[in-house]
């Protein structure tokens, strides 16, 4: 593969004020798709693009993106969490969007090389880790609509912290009845560029009335939860955990499916099925709404302490982080940073 190193390393930031995503290390992967095949993957600098304005990314949003998460241990081993299924989950992405799909295993190691060059970017406090996120744009110069015959895939590298200013701090969270994130027969199961343009409004409107995150309901009735912001959700009531099954507009997360995996072996009773507002009114009335939290890779778990809902505010626990969602958060945690054994093999060392 060919480097190209960076004549200009960057000054590392402080791992005390990592933020989410607002530094990038010196280096990306960058590998371009041509004449119907893609190319070698190269290492280079990182540093702006040159395009085009009639990109055609930049019109009709053929794009689509990953996150995942690389750590590095007390001994000072890389690791990476369950990559293999970023890669298996944006190569459906790409043929949901009518872009060409790669070989995981080439971008893999070529990720891999990456990963041991920039090591050092790699943060070690609790909490902090090496994002990555893999993306994949249409770059041909053109603006007739139709699937474009140019791409381009990168990865850039970003250390961060907690993924929420006030960290694991308990979220609030409304329920929106008007705007969607996605419909079904739509691109809500791809992680692809359109979902999160479409999803800002009601982010917005959230955060105006002080909540963290929207949540989202399904585009045909208005009636049945989706995910929240862009976490799958989860709920405790009586004593079963709950999460929306996949319909086709719910992204299929990675953590969503390691809390589900980590639930069952530890004995929970947890389901996959559709779940209503009315419901989790019901359920709240009745004093069985007993946790509530999101999953996905940026934060890992992120309780919710208040959901509010046609007016009507139900506190969660009191407020407070709920023992199934601490228990998730420091067993997965736990796993990610080897402080528990990889029972379900989902780290792999990076050499
Ligand atoms: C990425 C994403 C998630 C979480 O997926 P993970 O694989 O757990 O990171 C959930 N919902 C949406 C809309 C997403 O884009």
């Amino acid at each position: 593969m060919n480097v190209t190193l960076t004549t200009n390393p960057k000054q590392k930031p402080d791992s005390s004020k990592l933020g989410f995503g607002k530094y990038f290390t010196d280096h990306m992967l960058v590998m371009d798709y041509e004449n119907g095949a893609w190319k070698e993957p190269e290492i280079v600098p990182y540093a702006p693009f040159e395009m085009y304005p009639a990109t055609n990314v930049l019109h009709y949003a053929q794009g689509i993106f990953e996150g995942a998460k690389a750590y590095r241990t007390k001994e000072g081993k890389i690791t990476v969490f369950r990559i293999d299924d970023n890669f298996i989950r944006m190569n459906n992405s790409a043929t949901r969007m009518c872009m060409p799909t790669f070989d995981a295993k080439v971008v893999k190691a070529a990720l891999f090389e990456l990963l041991k060059l920039e090591k050092d970017w790699i943060p070690t406090e609790p909490g902090t880790a090496l994002y990555i996120r893999p993306t994949m744009i249409a770059n041909e110069e053109v603006l007739g609509v139709h699937a474009s015959h140019k791409y381009r895939f990168f990865i850039i590298l970003s250390p961060v912290g907690s993924y929420y200013a006030h960290g694991l701090q308990p979220t609030k969270i409304l329920v929106e009845e008007h705007y969607v994130r996605t419909a079904i027969g739509g691109t809500g199961e791809a992680k692809c560029m359109g979902n999160y343009a479409a999803s800002l409004m009601g982010g917005e409107l959230a955060n105006k009335k002080g909540y963290d995150q929207a949540l989202w309901l399904d585009a045909k009735e208005h009636k049945y939860v989706e995910e929240v912001g862009s976490m799958n959700i989860f709920f405790v009531i009586g004593d079963e955990v709950v999460t929306p099954q996949l319909v086709g507009s719910i992204l299929p997360g990675i953590t969503r499916n390691s809390c589900i995996q980590v639930l069952k072996k530890y004995g929970y009773k947890i389901s996959e099925r559709r779940i209503s507002m009315d419901e989790i009114v019901a359920a709240y009335d009745k004093g069985e709404l007993k946790e509530c939290f999101g999953s996905g890779t940026a934060a890992v778990i992120s309780p919710v302490g208040l959901i509010t809902y046609q007016g009507k505010d139900m506190v969660v626990n009191d407020g407070k982080m709920g023992e199934i969602t601490s228990f998730l958060y420091d067993k997965i945690t736990g796993i990610q940073s080897e402080r528990y054994p990889d029972e379900f093999g989902w780290v792999t060392e990076v050499k």
